[in-house]
């Protein structure tokens, strides 16, 4: 016979699903979701969400969602013995380099980043070359190798104050040029930017928004978007900030400029909201799946390893980020 606890989980997450999808798919899930949980416990792990991935995983598996800021934070604490990382590879690397002595599980191991991959090693060199002595603030949307050559990481959350702590008359910040755009507006320093974009929040544009101006509806942009969708929005944050935003204000419409699957999550804790759409979908967050999760748990694979000589360096900056 099935505990009482057993039971109430399962009827607890129905119904929380159920603000975002019909009660018959999110029961058709239950046993995969179950299986996740039993796996995870045998292997003494623990799964950390990004805010992109769908409610399935957030509220049916993760034991934490967040930002990467909150994603690094958490996997610098844990005691477990295992991560997976529900997010991208560079959150996957961040997770291993906060925590060496476990194991990290990337369950989509193709799940890359624009940002990421829109910066080489190489290029953080050739940009030192270039601007001598100008210290390097290198997003967390960047590879190991890349935060190798920084002298400090930064997320959308942070970035001003991370800028703002090195007191300096010129900053390199990369690779998002529209996250340095917005900085450099806050800042009292020159921001030079690299021509980075993310390919979720790049897709947006002014006239997305134009239909909603003037309207009771509440629009809200990340700072990756393009200068002139920040400035035609009530509110710019980073995914953190606009929660935070979005958990304070009186019932009523939402565009949420950013990934789909944030405002379903919002969802989750405020059915009172209504969200309109557009919103932009990333294929890598997307290519996180339960089947995949439930793979990576039972056969121990898709290991996350760092040449430690690169994570010996990559880890500074991380460190000195979190330690501000
Ligand atoms: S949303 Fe943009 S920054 Fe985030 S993982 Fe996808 S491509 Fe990278």
């Amino acid at each position: 016979m099935e505990s009482t606890s057993a039971l109430n989980w399962r009827s607890e997450l129905v119904s929380k699903l159920a603000h975002v999808m019909p009660e018959f798919e999110a029961i058709a899930h239950v046993p995969m979701i179950e299986e996740i949980r039993t796996l995870k416990a045998a292997r003494r792990a623990v799964i950390v969400a990004h805010s992109y991935q769908v409610p399935l995983i957030t509220a049916g598996i993760a034991d934490f969602t967040g930002d990467s800021l909150a994603m690094a934070r958490f996997a610098a604490r844990t005691t477990a013995d295992t991560i997976v990382v529900c997010g991208v590879r560079f959150m996957a690397e961040t997770a291993k380099l906060l925590s060496p002595s476990r194991t990290v599980l990337l369950p989509a191991s193709d799940a890359g980043c624009s940002l990421a991959e829109s910066i080489t090693a190489a290029d953080v060199r050739a940009l030192r070359r270039r601007h001598p002595g100008v210290p390097v603030v290198a997003y967390v949307n960047t590879s190991a190798a890349v935060k190798a050559e920084a002298d400090i990481c930064c997320t959308s959350a942070n970035a001003v104050e991370v800028v703002e702590s090195l007191a300096s008359p010129r900053v390199i910040l990369l690779p998002d040029r529209y996250l340095a755009s917005f900085v450099a507006e806050r800042v009292a320093c020159e921001v030079i930017a690299w021509p980075g974009t993310c390919e979720v929040h790049q897709r947006f544009s002014a006239e997305d928004i134009r239909g909603y101006q003037g309207t009771e509806v509440r629009v809200l942009a990340h700072p990756e978007c393009p200068p002139e969708v920040q400035a035609a929005s009530d509110f710019v944050g980073s995914t953190s900030a606009m929660i935070d935003y979005l958990r304070r204000v009186p019932p009523g419409r939402v565009l949420l400029l950013t990934e789909c699957s944030m405002a379903d999550n919002v969802r989750l804790a405020r059915p009172d909201l209504q969200f309109e759409r557009p919103c932009n979908l990333c294929r890598h967050m997307k290519s996180v799946t339960l089947q995949k999760v439930r793979d990576a748990l039972d056969s121990g694979q898709l290991a996350i390893d760092i040449e430690p000589q690169i994570a010996e360096r990559a880890r500074r900056p991380l460190q000195g980020m979190i330690g501000l």
